[in-house]
C-alpha cells in the first residue's frame, strides 16, 4: 500500500471558528484561548481564532490568542470586504482565510451579484489583505457545487494578485471521493490547496482523505468533529487515519488527543457521543466475553489503536455478554479468589443484572462476590436521617445524620444545587474519617416522564483506590445519596 500524499502534511484546525458555529456554543475569549494554547502544544500548524468581523468578543479573542506567542500561525476568517481585514489585521492576526462564494446558487441567490463581480471583489480583497501585511488562504465557498472551470479562474485570477493558498470547500458535505479525484489535482497546480468538509452525510473524513491522496497539502478540520451542522472533519480520526492506516507520519502529538477532545468538550458544553471513533467512551471499553477474553490474552485481537497512543486507557466492562475470564480477572482486581463453582454462580447473577438492563458496577460485583463467597460486611456507613433543600429565594442545603463507624455525626452544607449539597455534606461528614473524591457523576433515566426511574452512577476513589457504584430511585437526589452511601461503605467496610 503506497499511498503518495505531500510532504509536510498541514492542519488547520477551526475549532474556534466552524467549530464555534456550532448551534448552541459560545466560547468566552479565555476559553477560546485555553484551547488554542492546547491545540498549539498538540502541533497544529494553523488556527482559524474566530470571524474578526462578528462580535467584539470574537475581536478580544483573536487579539488575546495572537499575543500569546504561541507556534501556531493565528488565521481568522474575512469575507471580501475591506472592514473584516482590517479587523484581522488591527487584532494582529498572522493570516486570513478569506471566503468567496463560487457556486452560481451561492453568488446570484445569496450575494445577487454576477460571477465578474465576485471575480472582482475577490481580486480586491486579496490584494487589500497582502497590502495589510496578511497570509491569505483564498477559499471558495461551495466549491463542490461550483462550475469548476470559473473556480479555476478565481483561483488562478487570485493567485496572480497575491493569494498564498488556497481552500476548496464542500460548505454543505456533498462531495464524494470520485469528484474529489476528478476536482482537486488540477487546482493542486495553482497553489498550495486546503480542503473544508463538512459530515452532513457522513463523508467529511473520506472526502478529506481522498483529496489528500490526490494532493491536497493541508486539512481544515475541528476537535471532536464540531462545526456547522452535522460538523467539520474531526482532527482525531485525520491523524490517526493517516498514522494508522496509511503508515504516513504527522507532525501531531497523538498522546495528548485524548485530552484535547475533553476539555473542548467540557469548554464547549458538547458531549462526546459515546460511540465516537477515537475519542467516544466505548472506543476502548469492552464488554463481550469473547472480544474482552481475546484482548486479554492479546490487545491487537480487538483494537486497531493501541489507547495508550492517544492517552487513554482500555476499559473492561462487565455486563450480560460478559464471560467468565473478564469476571474474573476483575474479581482478582479486588482481592476475590473464587473457586471455579463460585465464579459461575457470579458470572450467573452478573448476567441476571444484564438482562435486566442494569449496568454491573463495581459495589454490584463486591455484593455478588461476598454473597456467593459468603462474605460478611459490617456497613461503615449508615443513614438515620437527610433532608435537603432548594428554591428561588435561597442556597441549596443539605442535612444529614450519619452513624459513621458507630457513631453519630451530624452536619450541613451548601452546593450549587441541591444533590451537589448533598454529595458536598455527605463527604464532609466522613472527611475526620477518610478523604473520599467523587470522581464522577453520571444521570440516565431510564424512561421518559418526569415520575421516571433515574439512575445515578457515582466514581468515589480513596488513596488511589477507585470505585464505581449506583443508586436507582424516582428521586434524584435519594439515587444521589444512595449511590455516594454503597460506593463509601465499599471502600470503606470492614469485612469479618
Ligand atoms: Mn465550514
Amino acid at each position: 500500500m503506497s499511498v503518495l500524499f505531500v510532504k509536510n502534511l498541514r492542519f488547520l484546525d477551526t475549532t474556534l471558528r466552524d467549530g464555534e458555529q456550532t448551534p448552541g456554543v459560545s466560547l468566552t475569549p479565555q476559553q477560546k484561548l485555553e484551547i488554542a494554547t492546547t491545540l498549539a502544544d498538540i502541533g497544529v500548524d494553523v488556527i482559524e481564532a474566530g470571524s474578526a468581523a462578528a462580535s467584539v468578543g470574537e475581536r478580544e479573542a483573536i487579539r488575546l490568542i495572537s499575543e500569546a506567542g504561541l507556534s501556531s500561525e493565528i488565521c481568522t476568517y474575512v469575507r471580501a470586504l475591506e472592514g473584516d481585514i482590517d479587523s484581522a489585521a488591527d487584532n494582529g492576526a498572522d493570516s486570513v482565510h478569506l471566503v468567496v462564494p463560487v457556486s452560481d446558487l451561492h453568488i446570484e441567490k445569496k450575494m445577487r451579484k454576477s460571477r465578474d463581480a465576485v471575480m472582482k471583489m475577490a481580486c480586491d480583497a486579496v490584494e487589500y489583505a497582502k497590502g495589510r501585511g496578511l497570509i491569505v488562504e483564498l477559499s471558495g465557498e461551495d466549491a463542490s457545487r461550483a462550475d469548476q472551470q470559473f473556480l479555476s479562474k478565481i483561483f488562478s485570477e487570485g493567485v496572480e494578485h497575491g493569494a498564498d493558498r488556497l481552500c476548496f470547500c464542500d460548505t454543505v458535505g456533498v462531495l464524494t471521493p470520485e469528484k474529489v479525484a476528478d476536482f482537486i489535482p488540477p487546482l493542486t497546480k495553482i497553489a498550495p490547496l486546503s480542503i473544508h468538509c463538512h459530515d452532513d452525510l457522513g463523508f467529511a473524513l473520506t472526502n478529506t482523505m481522498a483529496a489528500l491522496k490526490a494532493g491536497a497539502s493541508c486539512a481544515h478540520v475541528t476537535v471532536n468533529g464540531l462545526g456547522e451542522r452535522a460538523g467539520n472533519t474531526p482532527l482525531e480520526e485525520v491523524v490517526m487515519a493517516l498514522e494508522v492506516l496509511y503508515g504516513c507520519p504527522t507532525r501531531i502529538k497523538k498522546e495528548e488527543i485524548y485530552y484535547l477532545a475533553t476539555l473542548v468538550s467540557r469548554l464547549t458544553g458538547v458531549p462526546l457521543p459515546v460511540n465516537k471513533a477515537v475519542v467516544g467512551e466505548m472506543a476502548f471499553t469492552h464488554e463481550s466475553g469473547i472480544h474482552a477474553h481475546g484482548i486479554m490474552r492479546e490487545p491487537s485481537t480487538y483494537e486497531s489503536i493501541k489507547p495508550e497512543m492517544i492517552g487513554r486507557k482500555r476499559r473492561i466492562v462487565l455486563g450480560k455478554h460478559s464471560g467468565s475470564a473478564s469476571v474474573e480477572a476483575a474479581l482478582h482486581e479486588m482481592k476475590y479468589t473464587p473457586d471455579e463453582n463460585q465464579l459461575k454462580a457470579i458470572v450467573k447473577r452478573i448476567k441476571q443484572l444484564g438482562d435486566e438492563g442494569k449496568r454491573v458496577t463495581d459495589a454490584d460485583l463486591m455484593v455478588i462476590a461476598d454473597a456467593v463467597l459468603a462474605i460478611e460486611c459490617k456497613p461503615f456507613i449508615r443513614m438515620r436521617q437527610f433532608t435537603a433543600t432548594s428554591g428561588s429565594n435561597m442556597i441549596p442545603t443539605a442535612t444529614v445524620t450519619l452513624v459513621v463507624n458507630g457513631e453519630e455525626i451530624t452536619g450541613a452544607a451548601t452546593g450549587d444545587g441541591p444533590v451537589d449539597a448533598a454529595m458536598q455534606v455527605l463527604r464532609k461528614s466522613i472527611a475526620d474519617v477518610a478523604d473520599i473524591r467523587l470522581e464522577e457523576y453520571h444521570v440516565d433515566a431510564i424512561s421518559g416522564g418526569t415520575d421516571a426511574l433515574v439512575e445515578v452512577t457515582v466514581r468515589l476513589s480513596k488513596d488511589g483506590k477507585i470505585i464505581t457504584s449506583r443508586g436507582a430511585r424516582t428521586d434524584i437526589i435519594m439515587a444521589s445519596v444512595e449511590a455516594m452511601i454503597a460506593g463509601m461503605n465499599r471502600l470503606l467496610e470492614v469485612r469479618t
